[in-house]
């Protein structure tokens, strides 16, 4: 019985190892597969900014270039001589052009259109209400400065941002301004190239925050001119190349990728929006862990089954045991378990040195009873006379048991021969008392013969001895009249 509890519970533990393994296993594997699907996504979106960021460095460098040379040109000795033409040629002829680019242009200190690389003439156009002339006419410093989009005068108002530098007069102060002009579509058409999803987002910021171009636009997150941009915003604050978070009024949460281009005030930034690329790893995950739980449910099942198999089983064998134990008529004890209990209270008599006694009752006349009542009747006055005896028989030691046919015994361990004389009378004065007719017997009621012995076991003693003396004793009760007890000699 133990080592098989041990095995049980072996059993048990193991098959909660085994689920709790799949389940740790699943949940390792999701983890790490979210891992790399977010790792992966991180790459694309910084890929994806520098790759961008590189290019369009690489545009505007050119672009740049062409202004630097324009403002050397216009500083050289003696283009004041120089025919129009001439001038135009010198100032000009060096300068990059593109699809995208437009005329480059020559403002004077008052903003008026001086010169441009198309070759028309703009009389009396001013441009001194544009940003670009206002930053380099108020400070010397601003390098290459990129404007906010504006819809083009020249172009029929194309959108395009100006690119500009400062000429400064050969004692530092303001001359004016040479522009050039990028279209917008230079972006769109550039980020049009890429292949980004849905809810993804390309920005394009100037170094002060303000958005030159969202691609795709969305005019919600251009309502409020003052504040800074929240992406932008966490970009300077953590000056964190990448992070997530839902930082635009749309409410996407985004992992955003940032970085300057070289060279310009510009910086661009890449937002994938998480959940689409989490997408294909909450498909995978969909089916990882509805078959993990029917994995686990199906081990804690087989737990559940075997587990109540095993009680069924030692119920049952409980069940056996208990029958083995017991008479099948009367309930009680029967004779097999009388034996083992004797032999057991005989040792234990004899190591304590306590008395050991014996009640033998035997029906008297039973055999006429069921000749009179019949079988079935004598069965049912052994049950009533088993119960008489199992009342008497009250202290936890005392065993009351059918010994065969009509015959029953009740085992009084530590009790004394007076004591057990008592209790014999006590026994058959009860069974009178239920006052069960008998007709064939004396008194014409059912009374029982009891024989009485005890010991104190020594060592040459048999626990065999005890039954026969008690068994001899019955036999004397009979003798002397029946319905009464007799006592063993000691
Ligand atoms: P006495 O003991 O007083 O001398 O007479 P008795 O008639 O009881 O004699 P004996 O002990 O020889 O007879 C026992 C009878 O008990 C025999 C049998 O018919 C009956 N008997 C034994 N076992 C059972 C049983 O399980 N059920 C029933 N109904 N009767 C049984
Ligand atoms: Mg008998
Ligand atoms: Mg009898």
């Amino acid at each position: 019985m133990e080592s098989r509890g041990i095995i049980h519970r072996t059993l048990y533990a193991l098959a909660g190892l085994v689920a709790i393994g799949i389940c740790a296993a699943a949940v390792a594997l999701l983890w790490i597969d979210r891992r790399v699907t977010w790792e992966s996504a991180y790459v694309s979106a910084r890929n994806l900014a520098s790759v961008l960021s590189a290019d369009i460095g690489r545009t505007l460098h050119v672009y740049d270039l062409s202004l630097q040379g324009v403002v050397e040109r216009l500083q050289e000795p003696g283009i004041a001589e120089l025919d129009r033409a001439t001038l135009h040629r010198f100032l000009f002829d060096r300068s990059a052009t593109a699809e995208y680019l437009g005329t480059i242009g020559v403002l004077d200190r008052d903003g008026y259109l001086v010169h441009d690389s198309a070759g028309t003439n703009h009389p009396q156009v001013n441009f001194s209400d544009r940003d670009y002339f206002r930053v380099h006419r108020d400070a010397d410093d601003a390098g290459l400065f990129v404007s906010l989009p504006y819809r083009s005068r020249l172009r029929g108002g194309d959108e395009s941002i100006a690119l500009s530098r400062r000429i400064s007069n050969p004692d530092g102060s303001f001359a004016g301004v040479v522009v050039g002009s990028l279209r917008m579509a230079y972006f769109r058409d550039r980020f049009a190239g890429v292949s980004i999803g849905e809810h993804d987002t390309i920005t394009v910021f100037r170094n002060d925050g303000v958005v030159l171009l969202r691609d795709p636009y969305s005019p919600a997150d251009q309502d409020s001119e003052s504040d800074l941009p929240l992406d932008f915003q966490r970009y300077l604050i953590g000056r964190d190349a990448a992070f997530a978070g839902i930082l635009s009024r749309d409410g996407v949460n985004r992992l955003y990728a940032f970085d300057a281009i070289d060279n310009t005030p510009l910086v661009i930034d890449v937002a994938l929006a998480v959940d689409d690329f989490l997408e294909p790893w909450v498909h995978r995950a969909a089916l990882v862990v509805p078959v993990t739980l029917a994995l686990f449910m199906s081990v804690m099942a087989q737990v559940v089954l075997f587990r109540r198999e095993m009680r069924w089983r030692l119920a049952f064998e409980r069940h056996l045991e208990n029958q083995a134990h017991t008479d099948g008529l009367t309930g009680i004890a029967n004779r097999r378990t009388f034996d083992e209990v004797l032999e057991r209270e005989w040792l234990a008599a004899r190591r304590e040195r306590t008395p050991l006694s014996l009640l033998f009752l035997d029906a008297d006349h039973f055999k006429r009873y069921n000749d009179r009542y019949g079988h079935q009747e004598g069965d049912e006055l052994l049950k009533m006379l088993a119960l008489a005896l199992k009342n008497k028989a009250r202290r936890p030691h005392d065993l009351a048991a059918r010994y065969g046919g009509e015959e029953f015994v009740v085992l009084l361990p530590n009790t004394s021969r007076e004591r057990a004389i008592a209790m014999g009378e006590a026994v058959r004065r009860a069974v009178a008392e239920l006052g069960v007719p008998h007709e064939g017997n004396d008194g014409g009621i059912v009374t029982v013969s009891i024989g009485v012995a005890t010991a104190v076991p020594r060592d040459n003693d048999t626990p065999a001895s005890l039954v026969e003396a008690a068994d001899a004793a019955v036999y004397q009760a009979k003798e002397a009249g029946r319905n009464r007890i007799a006592v063993a000699d000691a």
